[in-house]
């Protein structure tokens, strides 16, 4: 049997950081599928398209991931994909409590998805998106924590 997981996030944009959680994953799946999510109350800086060309830009090298958008509940992509297992990364314990009660809603909603965790590289645990767009924003030196062409679509957006 196939194992199949989902990676949901905003990816906005994708950084290091998600890169080592995929990374992680693709050790312990078959089949790993980055969910770039269209519908979310974050009000994201790139649009839905360009989130999605650069993670699968990124995740190029990595043959088992595959990046697809989606604009429907994440319990119902994942059946559709027939994955049963939901990938999210914890940084610290700041994250703990939404991922919680995240987790814990998608198994109200899907008893049988299970919600893993993976740790990044300790180098990651305080990388964000939001933290490298607001450095690109200020001109700072972004190259150590996203891909090549993630820091020149950054950058292009603050010229
Ligand atoms: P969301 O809006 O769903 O939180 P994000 O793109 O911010 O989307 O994050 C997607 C997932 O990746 C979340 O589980 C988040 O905790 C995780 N993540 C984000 N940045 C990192 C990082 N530097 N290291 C490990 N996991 C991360």
């Amino acid at each position: 049997m196939n194992k199949i997981a989902i990676y949901p996030g905003t990816f906005d944009p994708i950084t290091h950081g998600h890169r080592d959680i995929v990374m992680r994953a693709s050790q312990l799946f078959d089949r790993v599928i980055i969910a770039v999510s269209e519908n979310t109350h974050k009000n994201p800086a790139f649009e839905f398209d360009e989130r999605i060309a650069l993670a699968k830009e990124v995740l190029a090298e990595y043959k088992h991931a595959e990046v697809i958008g989606f604009n429907n509940l994440l319990v119902d992509f994942a059946r559709e994909q027939n994955a049963n297992t939901i990938i999210r990364g914890l940084r610290a314990v700041s994250d703990l409590e939404y991922e919680f009660q995240l987790a814990s809603m998608n198994r109200k909603l899907s008893p049988n998805i299970e919600t893993i965790f993976l740790m990044p590289d300790e180098q990651y645990t305080y990388l964000s998106s939001s933290i490298v767009r607001q450095v690109a924003e200020l001109k700072g030196d972004i190259s150590n924590f996203v891909h090549p062409s993630v820091a020149k679509a950054l950058t292009g957006k603050h010229s």
